[in-house]
């Protein structure tokens, strides 16, 4: 059997590969059909934060798929669902503690698009409808999730489709240092272009991930662009779907700045990796304004608030603190960090950046001008593969440079790597690279 379209009648995500099949995985390894072992040092799309396979994250679902396996949001509570809203709560600063549970991040960015407009019109400021987002950026692939993605190549097609919301440039302290991106002074520019009676929120990844590549903007950023949305009321949402539950070594990565937002949006890692999991969680403000309204947030699905993926996020959550794996993570990145900056010995390494275990590596075909590969060349792609090939795995993105050019891989294996682990992979990647270029 061949693992590829058509032979097969999976509509695979690629229709020109030949997949291979993966049959196991343990710790931070993957086992193909062939016996092959591969390191997972992307934890997929940077997903598998505790490790592949954790006896404890099986057990809660089937243990809650024995018991309760689903209720309706809105017939019923249950102790998954309670448990895991409290136990975020308590991890989570200020008013900032009320959970409201879905499947994807991608959802959960619309939702809480969706839960900064109906605020703002419950408020009586119905002409608050525009949300600010910044380029590059994901915040998936739905089509308001994209609408606010900047993004050029998963766009372009689907144009007619996608509401037009302004973005301003996000901060690029690699090519573009004290700029007002970096500043924060462009989105008070673009606030008042806009015309702040009509800004609902801005959305951003606090640091961002692999659609820029781990960059990790300054505080004095985040201080001028909070203190912007407070003085022009917009709502802060912070998209933490890749670089939160611990990932870039503290809980939440607006953490490693001086603010607060109003809704956070988290996925991906929050259920270890396992069933789909994402939260929204709002600041009480804006809850009581919908309380004292219509009394309900104007947005469900089937399985918001799911006993079966909740009981994961439970067990996520313990499995994390039991092992103190957040700090785990911000050390064993220092020493992935150290390891990482040696590649700068290769001319076609242009920048290292990252925090805790979310690191990329981007790729310049010219040092000293910064300038990327001609897409044409598809570097990134290559080397993925290569690497691949080799038995590791990466997680690659292009186009972040301009919309069209620009490689860099994303390297964020699971919280539990070991010091040997990141020595062989350093060696993989290096030997790798030199079969590229
Ligand atoms: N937001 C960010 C920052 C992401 O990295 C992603 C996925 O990579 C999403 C949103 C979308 O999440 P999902 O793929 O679960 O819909």
């Amino acid at each position: 059997m061949s693992y590829r379209y058509p032979e097969s009648f999976v509509f695979y995500r690629k229709l020109n590969k030949k997949f291979t099949k993966a049959v196991s995985s343990q710790g931070c390894f993957i086992l193909d059909e062939n016996g092959k072992r591969y390191f997972d040092a992307a934890g997929g799309a940077v997903v598998v934060n505790i490790g592949h396979a954790v006896p404890e994250i099986a057990d809660a679902l089937s243990g809650q798929a024995r018991v309760l396996p689903y209720v309706n949001g809105t017939q019923f509570t249950h102790d998954a669902v309670e448990t895991l809203a409290a136990e975020l709560a308590e991890i989570l600063p200020g008013t900032l503690k009320y959970s409201y549970f879905l499947s994807s991040g991608s959802e959960a960015n619309e939702a809480a698009v969706k839960l900064a407009r109906q605020y703002w019109y419950e408020k009586g400021i119905a002409s608050k409808w525009k949300i600010i987002s910044r380029t590059p950026s994901y915040h998936g692939n739905t089509l308001t999730a994209l609408s606010l993605s900047g993004r050029e190549h998963y766009r372009s097609v689907f144009g007619p489709l996608l509401t037009e919301f302004p973005r301003i440039a996000a901060p690029d302290p690699y090519r573009h240092p004290g700029c007002k991106a970096c500043t924060g002074e462009l989105l008070e520019e673009e606030i008042v272009k806009q015309g702040p009676e009509t800004v609902a929120a801005f959305i951003a990844e606090p640091i961002i991930g692999s659609s820029a590549g781990a960059v990790v903007p300054s505080r004095e950023y985040y201080q001028r662009v909070s203190e912007v949305c407070k003085k022009y009321d917009v709502l802060f949402i912070a998209d933490e779907v890749m670089a939160g539950m611990g990932r870039t070594g503290k809980w939440f990565s607006f953490e490693h700045f001086d603010f607060i937002p109003d809704i956070l949006v988290s996925g991906k890692g929050i259920n270890g990796g396992v069933v789909p999991l994402s939260v929204l969680v709002s600041k009480k403000e804006i809850v009581d304004q919908l309380a004292a309204g219509s009394g309900y947030f104007n947005h469900a699905q089937t399985y918001t608030h799911s006993p079966v993926t909740c009981a994961a996020g439970i067990a996520t959550l313990r499995y994390l603190k039991k092992h103190k794996l957040v700090e785990r993570c911000a050390e064993m990145g220092e020493v992935l960090g150290n390891r990482l900056h040696d590649l700068r010995e290769f001319p076609v390494v242009g920048d290292v950046r990252g925090k805790g275990l979310m690191w990329a590596v981007e790729f310049v075909q010219d040092r000293k001008t910064k300038a990327p590969f001609a897409r044409s060349e598809k570097f990134a792609e290559r080397f993925t593969e290569a690497v691949f090939q080799n038995g590791v795995i990466l997680w690659n993105n292009v186009g972040h440079v301009d919309g069209t050019n620009g490689d860099l891989v994303m390297i964020a294996p699971p919280f539990t790597v070991s010091d040997q682990e990141i020595e062989d992979f350093i060696k993989c990647f290096k030997k790798s690279l030199e079969q590229v270029i």
